[in-house]
């Protein structure tokens, strides 16, 4: 909990700032207790808040669409500093497209689709931002953010870097910033010229097979456990018999193995417990030890 001189300058510096504000109202898996406080930030309030909180001593985290994201029922202490729609910028020069972090990938595949700059066609359909695909190495149907990324610009312990890709130690669902306090700011891709046509056809069947196979009627954070190596973790947790299974509110999908879903009423604690079921049944089944994908935030 903030005391009150806190509150008072952090509202003088950011006249949009929430306090205590739930954060089942920011993360697609619509579960989470309050922050202390949210701001919603552009790149110099991002950096103003973050310098803020690191002169104060008070916690900061960052997010971005809170698509891969599980947080506590207890909530998180400190600051949440989200990088979404008031830092998202986009423009392609040549076969470049810069973008800010807070744009959603939706928004950067339509844009290179539009300059028929292929590579992105694959990041379409994940609900993501910018900032949080290259957090996380942002993946699907054969392509990755690591492949088409170029540089990206962030701030780290009071100072604003670019690093190229190459010096990001981009893997799967890896890379610099799981390892290290920073904000990302903005991304430079590097393209490839395509037919507009063909994009577009591939962004649609990429869509397509997601409607069929997720279920996206549910709120989730995407797929819960990484794929194991030389498996998939749907189809172990398929073959352990777990499709369906409950923990209050949550559930192991019907539909798709890998996704945990909230039924609607499901608490962090629901999740928390459903996953250890599964994680506890496939280990005794097959062997395999699932490591979450969901990054968890919050009060234990
Ligand atoms: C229905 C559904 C389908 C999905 N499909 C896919 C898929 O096909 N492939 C895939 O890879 N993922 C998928 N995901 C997961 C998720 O969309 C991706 O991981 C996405 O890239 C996360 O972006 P975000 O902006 O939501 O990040 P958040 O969930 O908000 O944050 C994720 C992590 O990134 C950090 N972070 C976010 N922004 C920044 C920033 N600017 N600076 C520093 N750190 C930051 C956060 O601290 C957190 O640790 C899916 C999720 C859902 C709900």
């Amino acid at each position: 909990m903030f005391d009150s001189e806190i509150k008072k300058e952090l509202s003088t510096l950011f006249s949009e700032i929430k306090f205590d504000e739930p954060m089942s109202r920011h993360t697609t898996f619509k579960v989470g207790g309050p922050s202390d406080g949210f701001l919603k930030a552009g790149i110099r309030e991002a950096v103003l808040a973050a310098e803020f909180c690191v002169k104060n001593n008070i916690s900061y985290t960052i997010i971005g669409n809170g698509s891969n994201l599980l947080v506590s029922d207890k909530g998180i202490d400190g600051l949440v500093i989200c990088v979404d729609s008031n830092m998202n910028g986009a423009r392609a020069e040549g076969t470049r497209i810069y973008a800010e972090a807070g744009l959603r990938l939706s928004r950067l595949s339509e844009l290179a689709a539009s300059e028929s700059l292929g590579g992105l066609e694959f990041a379409g359909g994940i609900p993501g931002n910018v900032g949080g695909a290259v957090y996380m190495n942002a993946g699907a149907y054969g392509g990755e953010i690591k492949d088409v990324l170029s540089e990206v610009t962030f701030w780290e312990s009071g100072e604003i870097l670019t690093k190229s890709a190459e010096e990001l130690g981009l893997g799967y669902r890896e890379s610099y910033f799981m390892h290290n306090d920073c904000i990302i700011l903005s991304c430079v891709f590097n393209c490839i010229p395509r037919p507009e046509n063909e994009i577009r056809a591939d962004m649609a069947e990429f869509i397509r097979r997601r409607k069929e196979k997720q279920p996206l009627e549910y709120p989730s954070g995407g797929s819960y456990f990484k794929r194991p190596v030389g498996n998939f973790a749907g189809k172990l947790i398929q073959e352990a018999g777990l499709m369906g299974a409950c923990v209050g509110g949550a559930e192991v999908s019907t539909k798709h193995a890998g996704f945990v879903i909230n039924k609607g009423d499901a608490t962090c604690c629901d999740i928390l417990q459903l996953e250890e079921l599964v994680r506890k049944t496939v280990a005794e089944k097959f062997g395999v030890e699932l490591e979450r994908e969901v990054r968890f935030v919050g009060r234990r």
